[in-house]
């Protein structure tokens, strides 16, 4: 029998701290995607009326039986047309439980990650690609992985200027689309800054960070200041070495490639500009909790890159990952829960144990 953990109403004084029984029972309803019915509630202080419904992820969706498939699919490279035409979806369907789902899944993806074990080490790159046009909107994709059991810690993208080779048609593009959005902005660094800072954040445990990049010029001072120049170790390798399974960077390397193809197949130009990029984040969004929390490490693995950190304990299914809804923070169910345990207290429970 479900026990709400909680108020839904975040004012209400039994959203941070419920006291036991702060709900009365009010009947339930027969919802037309299930067959059992759901039980309803009603917060005895604040008179808010909620169910079981309300803690779930899949809350007001229309056909939420599809959610798990969805996010299988696009997470394995099938773009969006092709997912909303395999599930018998409208696109604006697809697109709209798209990005739900990916930014429910970044949220949970923050939620559920703990401190990095010991002996753990970090490997940074950005890569290239664009939105849209090829020669006029570049973008950089920094990207941040544990290098051992490939976890991705975070990848987002960022417009930059763009550069290389420019033949006349080139300019005259480029100019173009100057006259229309006004000059192209470099966010790179900023991105590339958020995208170290998430190693930092689960980096507190290790005396020593061992971070490992390639050779371009702003990164050491950057990392200095940001993981403490007595922690740091960093180790720099040349981009021109040949991209081997003995390059130092193969592991990020190849953690790229597969991002490269996501975000290919996720790049269409019916998309407004200024949507395109927001996108591609949630498509990377997507992708990483797929990575790190479905996918085996390698094919010959049983484990998933997050269950090597310990974050969680086994592998998990696509509908485990879009259970309960995470955007409470650390008060959320956490979806691997005995009944209605919070991230907080699972974590706290397993770190004891
Ligand atoms: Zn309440």
């Amino acid at each position: 029998m479900f026990q709400p953990p909680r108020c839904p109403n975040r004012r209400c004084r039994h959203h941070r701290r419920p006291e036991p029984r702060f709900y009365r029972r009010h009947g339930s309803y027969r919802p037309r995607c299930r067959s059992h019915p759901v039980p309803r509630f009603i917060c005895r202080t604040c008179g808010r009326g909620f169910s079981r419904q309300t803690f779930r992820a899949d809350y007001h969706d229309h056909r939420p039986d599809l959610n798990a498939r969805l996010f299988r699919s696009i997470a394995s490279g099938v773009g969006l047309r092709q997912t909303s035409r395999n599930l018998g979806l409208s696109l604006s369907c697809t697109q709209l439980k798209f990005r739900k789902i990916a930014r429910h899944l970044r949220r949970q993806e923050l939620n559920l990650r703990g401190q990095l074990p010991r002996g753990s080490s970090l490997q940074f790159d950005e890569l290239e690609t664009f939105e849209g046009r090829r020669n006029t909107r570049p973008l950089s994709v920094p990207m941040l992985i544990e290098k051992k059991t490939r976890y991705v810690l975070w990848a987002e993208s960022a417009p930059i200027r763009p550069r290389g080779r420019m033949s006349r048609a080139r300019k005259e593009a480029i100019r173009q689309e100057e006259r229309k959005y006004g000059p192209r902005k470099d966010l790179s660094m900023r991105s590339v800054k958020r995208t170290l800072q998430r190693g930092v954040d689960v980096a507190k445990n290790l005396d020593k960070v061992e971070l490992f990049t390639d050779e371009k010029s702003t990164y050491p001072t950057l990392a200095k200041q940001l993981f403490g120049k007595k922690r740091l170790l960093h180790r720099r390798t040349s981009s021109k070495q040949a991209r081997t399974t003995w390059n130092p960077l193969f592991p990020i390397n190849h953690t790229e490639a597969m991002a490269r193809d996501l975000l290919g197949r996720l790049r269409r130009d019916s998309w407004l500009v200024s949507e395109r990029r927001r996108y591609l984040d949630l498509g990377l969004a997507l992708w990483m909790a797929w990575r790190n929390y479905v996918r085996r490490r390698f094919n010959y693995d049983d484990e998933s890159p997050a269950q090597m950190l310990g974050f969680v304990d086994r592998r998990m299914t696509e509908g485990e990952l879009l259970s309960w809804r995470q955007d409470w923070g650390e008060r959320s169910v956490h979806p691997l829960a005995w009944g209605n345990e919070s991230v907080a207290r699972w974590m706290s429970r397993r770190n004891a144990a």
